[in-house]
C-alpha cells in the first residue's frame, strides 16, 4: 500500500445488474419495465429544442416537482427530485442519518444500503428477516439512528402490511423512517398517506420500473416540507442542477399520462400472476411477490445452475450468491410473450435434465 492511500475512501462498491446486448436476448435481470414509456414522452423529447442546451436546467426542478405533487395531491414544498431514487436515498442518508446510533434495515434488503451506510460511515444493524423472508416490525422497535426499508422488500418482492409500517413509523417519532417504494405500484399499499399523520415518514419512488423511465434517472421523495427542505439544503451544497432538461420534459409528460401508467402496472400484474402459476407447477417456491420480479428457488435444481443454463440462451435473470439467498433466482417480469418462452425453457430443461440422470 502507498503512502497515500491511508488517507483514500476506500469503499466496496455496489454492483449493478449486468447489461449485456444481444439480440435475441430476454432481460429478467434488473426490472426493468419492459414496454416503453408513456407516448408524451417521446413527443417532448421529438419536440425538445436543442437550443436551450446551452442554458442551464430550473435548479428547483420546478415543472416536474409541481406534476408529480399534483399527481399524489400534495404540495410542491412537500416533494424532493434526484437523478434516479438512488440519487435521492443517498442524498437522504446523508442529510438524515447522522446520530452515531445505528440505522436499521434488514439482512436481505437493496444491496446498495450497507453501501451508502460504508461511504458515509454511518453505522448500521441488520435485523434478520424471518424464514418466510419477512420482516418482523419487532426488530424495529428499539433504539436506533434511523430506519430504511423497501415496500415491497428487494429482492423477496413481500409486502409489509400498511399497518405493520405505521407502527414502526409511528414508535420511531424521534427519528426518520424511510419507505423505498420502487415497486409500490405493482400491487402494494403506499405510505403515502401517513405523511399527513407523521413528520418523520419519508417515501422515495422511482420513474424506473412502474413508468419505463430507468434510462433517464428520476426519482423522487415525499415528506413534510421541513424534510424537503433540510433535503434541499442538502442537494444545494452538492449539486445544484441535479436534474437536466431532458429528465425534466420526460418525467413531466411521464406523471400526467396516467392512464398509460395505469394500463403497463395492469399488464405486469397479470403477467406476474400467470408466470407464478407456472412456476409453480414448475417445482418452484416464492413468497408472494408484490413487485415487478419474483424471487424463486427451485425444490430440486440449485439456483446457479438455472441462472447459467439460462444465460447461455441469452436469458438474463438476477443471482444473488451466498448466505440466504444462495438458492434464489430473482426474475423480472417481463412481457407476456417473453414469459412464455422462458417457461418453456425451463419446462425443456428440466425435461432433458431428468433423461441424464442415471437410474
Ligand atoms: C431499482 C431500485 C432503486 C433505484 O432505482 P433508480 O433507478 O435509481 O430510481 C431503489 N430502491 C430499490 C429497492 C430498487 O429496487
Amino acid at each position: 500500500m502507498k503512502n497515500w492511500e491511508a488517507n483514500v475512501r476506500q469503499v466496496v462498491p455496489y454492483t449493478p445488474g449486468e447489461q449485456p446486448n444481444q439480440e435475441d436476448m430476454i432481460k429478467l435481470n434488473t426490472n426493468e419495465n419492459p414496454y416503453p414509456p408513456a407516448p408524451g414522452v417521446k413527443e417532448v423529447l421529438e419536440r425538445l429544442d436543442t437550443g436551450t442546451l446551452r442554458l442551464y436546467p430550473d435548479p428547483t426542478a420546478g415543472e416536474l416537482v409541481s406534476a408529480i405533487a399534483e399527481n399524489y395531491g400534495l404540495e410542491k414544498d412537500q416533494v424532493f427530485v434526484g437523478v434516479g431514487s438512488d440519487d435521492v436515498l443517498a442524498m437522504s442518508f446523508l442529510t438524515f442519518f447522522n446520530s452515531g446510533r445505528p440505522i436499521l434495515f434488514p439482512d436481505i434488503t437493496y444491496s446498495f444500503y450497507d453501501v451508502w451506510a460504508e461511504l458515509f460511515r454511518i453505522p448500521y444493524e441488520r435485523p434478520a428477516l424471518d424464514e418466510q423472508f419477512h420482516i418482523r416490525k419487532e426488530d424495529y422497535f428499539r433504539e436506533n439512528g434511523g430506519i430504511i426499508f423497501p415496500n415491497p422488500n428487494a429482492p423477496t418482492g413481500v409486502e409489509l402490511p400498511l399497518e405493520d409500517i405505521e407502527e414502526i413509523v409511528a414508535r420511531n417519532q424521534d427519528v426518520i423512517v424511510i419507505v423505498d417504494e420502487a415497486y409500490v405500484d405493482f400491487g402494494a399499499r403506499s405510505a403515502l398517506p401517513l405523511l399527513k399523520k407523521y413528520e418523520n415518514l419519508l417515501v422515495v419512488q422511482t420513474f424506473s420500473k412502474s413508468r419505463s423511465l430507468a434510462g433517464m434517472r428520476i426519482g423522487f421523495a415525499c415528506g413534510n416540507a421541513r424534510l424537503i427542505r433540510y433535503l434541499n439544503d442538502v442537494k444545494y451544497s452538492f449539486n445544484s442542477y441535479t436534474m437536466d432538461r431532458t429528465a425534466l420534459a420526460a418525467g413531466t409528460a411521464a406523471v400526467k399520462d396516467q392512464e398509460y401508467f395505469r394500463e403497463t402496472c395492469r399488464k405486469i400484474i397479470e403477467t406476474r400472476e400467470w408466470t407464478k402459476k407456472e412456476l409453480r407447477s414448475l417445482g418452484f417456491s416464492f413468497q408472494d411477490s408484490k413487485a415487478n420480479f419474483i424471487f424463486a428457488s427451485h425444490n430440486v435444481c440449485p439456483a446457479e445452475e438455472l441462472f447459467q443454463a439460462l444465460r447461455k440462451r441469452h436469458i438474463y435473470v438476477r443471482y444473488f450468491p451466498g448466505g440466504r439467498t444462495e438458492n434464489f433466482l430473482r426474475i423480472t417480469v417481463g412481457t407476456r410473450k417473453e414469459m412464455e418462452i422462458f417457461i418453456d425453457f425451463l419446462k425443456k430443461y428440466f425435461k432433458d435434465r431428468e433423461k441424464k440422470r442415471p437410474e
